[in-house]
C-alpha cells in the first residue's frame, strides 16, 4: 500500500478521436484517417485492419504532448470495404479506449448473382445485388417492364448479413406456362447499372424434375449405403437404446429389429402433429405445410438429399417469417418414410441449446423434408478453415481471409460442443459420429451439434469404406471401436479429443499426411496426435484425458465440459515456441 501523498496520479482512460479527410470516397479513390489519442503515457494505438479489403499503411505522430496520431491512408479503396466499421484502439496503464468509422464507398450498382429457381409452389429466383448509392431494382419480362403484382414480386431477404449486399428473390406464385419467358433483372444507381436475365420454363422445369426424381430413384436403389452404425453391435450396451433408434438420422437405412423397436410404439398420425409414445412420453412431430415453406438457394449436398435456405412462414407466434435449412428426402418408399418418421420423433426428443433446433417435418407431398433452425455460418469444419492460417489458399473467391481464431473463441467453440455433448450424454445417446464436420456455427460464434447422419459427400475421405457398404470414421474413432465396432459413450469422449485438435488446428483432417490403414495403424498401436502448435498445455492435457485406451480412465464430458468452462474464463496464457 502506499499513501497518497507517495503514490503517482492514475492516469484516465485514453481519448479517441477519430477524423476522416472526407466522408465519401468513390471506389479506386484514396482516403485518410487520423486517429488522435489524448491521455498519457499510452501505451499502444492501433488501427484494426485485419477484415480490410483496401490497400494501407499507417503512420505515427507525435502532434503535442500526450497526444499521438496514428494516420492510416487507404488507397485505391475497394467497395468491398463499404459500410465496413474502422476501429482504432489505444491503451494506457488505465485500460483500453476505442472509436469507431464506417467507411462510405460509392461504387456501380452490380449484380452478384442472378440464379435459377427452385421449383415448387413459389418459384423463387435468387438475386444478390450491390452499389453505393442502393442501387434501384426493376424487372423486364420479354423485354418489356414487369408490373408486379401479388402473383410476381421482388421479395427482399432483410438482414441478410452481407455487407451492402443486398439478397432477394423474384417471387412466382404458382407459375404456369403463361408465365414462360426471359425475367431480365436491372440494377441502376447514379453511378451505374448492370443486368442480367433468367429463362422462366414452368412445364420444362416440372419435366426436368420427374426425369430427375426417376435418375434419383435409380442410383438410389442401385448405389443406397448405409451408415457405419447401421447393424447394431451385439457389444452396444444398453444404454445405446436411444442412439439405436437415432440412427435412423440417416434416412433410409434398414428397418430395425424388433428388440431395437422397443422404445417405440402407438404410431398416430393427423394433419398437424404425428405423435408416439417414446420411453412413455408422448411425442409430437410438429408438421409445416409445404405451402408455408419458400425455398431459396441450396446450402449443400448431404447423403441422402439436398440441402435448401428456405423462409418459413407460421413457425412462431412472434415472428412472421423465419430463415431455416430444409433438408430434403431424395427417395421415399414405405421403409423410408417410416425411417423418416422415427428420426423426427428422436429429433424432436433432442432439444438443447447446443444441439440443432429442429422444428418439424414437411409430408404433404414430395419430397419429404425436415425443417432446422438456419446456421449461418455452415459447418464448423468449413468455418475453422476459413478463419486459419491457410485461408488464402483454400479460399476459392480469391477474397482476402478472413481474421484467424483467438485462443478464447476456440475456447468457447470446445465449450459449446461439450455441453451438448454432456446433453446427449445425459440421455445415454450415443452419437457415434461426432467431428466438426457435424457441427454448425451460427451468429455471434454459436456452436451445436448439428448432425447425426451421414456426413457429406464432400467429406467423404473422412470415411474408411469397410466391406463395401459401411463407412467408418477411423481418424475420429478409439481402439475400441476401431477393432470391435464398440461405440459407447466413452468413444464419443475419444472423439470429443479428436474435434478439440481439430478445433486447435483449424480444421486440419487427423492423421492427414497418413493413409486410412496407417491411421488405423497408429490409432490401435496407441500413437496420439501431437499437440498442435497453438494449443495451451491445459487443452492438450484435456484431449490426452479422452485418449486413455481403456474407455473407463477417460475423462468424463460433465467434467471435460467444466474444465473448459473454467479456461474460456481464464484462458492460459500460451508461447508459441515452435512459432
Ligand atoms: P448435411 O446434409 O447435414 O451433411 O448438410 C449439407 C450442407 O448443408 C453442409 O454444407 C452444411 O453446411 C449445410 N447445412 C446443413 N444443415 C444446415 C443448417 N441447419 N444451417 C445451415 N447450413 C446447414
Amino acid at each position: 500500500m502506499c499513501s497518497h501523498a507517495v503514490c503517482p496520479a492514475l492516469p484516465g482512460l485514453p481519448e479517441v478521436k477519430i477524423t476522416a479527410s472526407q466522408d465519401k470516397i468513390l471506389e479506386g479513390g484514396n482516403l485518410t484517417f487520423v486517429c488522435e489519442v489524448e491521455g498519457s503515457p499510452t501505451l499502444t494505438v492501433r488501427w484494426q485492419t485485419e477484415a480490410l479489403h483496401s490497400h494501407f499503411f499507417t503512420k505515427l505522430q507525435e502532434s503535442r504532448d500526450s497526444v499521438l496520431e496514428l494516420v492510416l491512408y487507404l488507397t485505391n479503396v475497394s467497395s468491398k470495404d463499404n459500410l465496413h466499421n474502422l476501429t482504432c484502439e489505444a491503451e494506457n496503464q488505465a485500460g483500453p479506449g476505442e472509436r469507431m468509422v464506417q467507411l462510405d464507398i460509392e461504387f456501380p450498382a452490380r449484380i452478384n448473382f442472378l440464379k435459377n429457381a427452385v421449383p415448387q409452389h413459389h418459384w423463387c429466383f435468387p438475386f444478390a445485388v450491390d452499389g453505393n448509392p442502393e442501387p434501384n431494382i426493376t424487372w423486364l419480362y420479354n423485354g418489356k417492364k414487369l408490373n408486379e403484382t401479388r402473383y410476381i414480386y421482388t421479395q427482399p431477404i432483410i438482414d441478410s448479413g452481407d455487407g451492402s449486399v443486398k439478397h432477394g428473390c423474384l417471387f412466382l406464385d404458382k407459375p404456369t406456362h403463361i408465365n414462360n419467358g426471359n425475367y431480365t433483372l436491372i440494377v441502376e444507381n447514379k453511378l451505374g447499372r448492370d443486368e442480367a436475365t433468367v429463362y422462366v420454363a414452368v412445364g420444362l422445369g416440372v419435366f426436368a424434375c420427374k426425369l430427375l426424381l426417376i435418375m434419383v430413384l435409380v442410383v438410389y436403389k442401385c448405389g443406397h449405403h448405409s451408415k457405419f452404425g447401421i447393424h447394431r453391435s451385439s457389444v452396444l450396451g444398453k444404454e445405446d437404446d436411444l442412439a439405436v433408434s437415432l440412427r435412423f438420422m440417416n434416412f433410409g437405412t434398414s428397418p430395425p429389429s424388433s428388440d431395437e423397436d422397443s422404445g417405440l410404439s402407438s404410431f398416430v398420425e393427423n394433419p398437424q402433429y404425428f405423435c408416439s409414445i417414446i420411453k412413455d412420453k408422448d411425442m409430437c412431430v410438429q408438421h409445416i405445410k409445404r405451402q408455408d415453406i419458400v425455398l431459396k438457394w441450396e446450402l449443400g449436398e448431404g447423403a441422402f438429399g439436398k440441402v435448401y435456405l428456405a423462409e418459413c412462414a407460421n413457425l412462431s407466434p412472434d415472428n412472421d417469417k423465419m430463415l431455416v435449412a430444409i433438408k430434403t428426402l431424395k427417395d421415399a418408399n414405405e421403409s423410408t418414410r417410416q425411417d423418416f418418421q422415427r428420426e423426427a420423433e428422436l429429433l424432436t426428443v433432442l432439444q438443447h441449446q447446443h444441439i440443432v433446433r429442429f422444428y418439424g417435418v414437411c409430408t404433404d407431398g414430395e419430397p419429404l423434408a425436415m425443417v432446422f433452425e438456419y446456421m449461418r455460418h455452415g459447418d464448423l469444419n468449413r468455418f475453422l478453415r476459413a478463419h486459419g492460417p491457410d485461408a488464402h489458399i483454400l479460399d476459392e473467391s480469391k477474397m482476402p481471409p478472413l481474421g484467424e481464431l483467438t485462443l478464447p473463441q476456440m475456447l468457447h467453440i470446445a465449450a459449446q460442443i461439450a455441453s451438448g455433448m454432456v446433453y446427449l450424454a445425459s440421455l445415454h445417446f450415443v452419437h457415434r459420429d461426432l467431428a466438426t464436420r457435424n457441427c454448425l456455427v451460427g451468429e455471434g460464434l454459436v456452436v451445436k451439434i448439428g448432425d447425426f447422419g451421414m456426413s457429406r459427400d464432400i467429406y467423404s475421405t473422412d470415411y474408411y469404406r469397410v466391406g463395401g457398404r459401411t463407412m467408418l470414421p477411423i481418424r475420429w474413432m478409439p481402439p475400441e471401436s476401431i477393432m470391435y465396432r464398440k461405440f459407447t459413450t466413452e468413444s464419443d469422449i475419444w472423439s470429443f479429443g479428436v474435434v478439440l485438435w481439430e478445433i486447435f488446428t483449424y480444421g486440419k483432417q487427423p492423421w492427414y499426411q497418413l493413409s486410412n490403414s496407417e491411421a488405423i495403424e497408429c490409432i490401435t498401436q496407441g500413437r496420439e496426435l501431437e499437440r498442435p502448435r497453438t494449443c495451451p498445455k491445459e487443452v492438450y492435457l484435456l484431449m490426452q484425458g479422452c485418449w486413455q485406451r481403456e474407455p473407463q480412465q477417460r475423462m468424463v464430458m460433465k467434467d471435460i465440459h467444466s474444465r473448459l468452462l473454467a479456461l474460456v474464463k481464464n484462458p492460459p496464457v500460451y508461447l508459441d515456441i515452435l512459432g
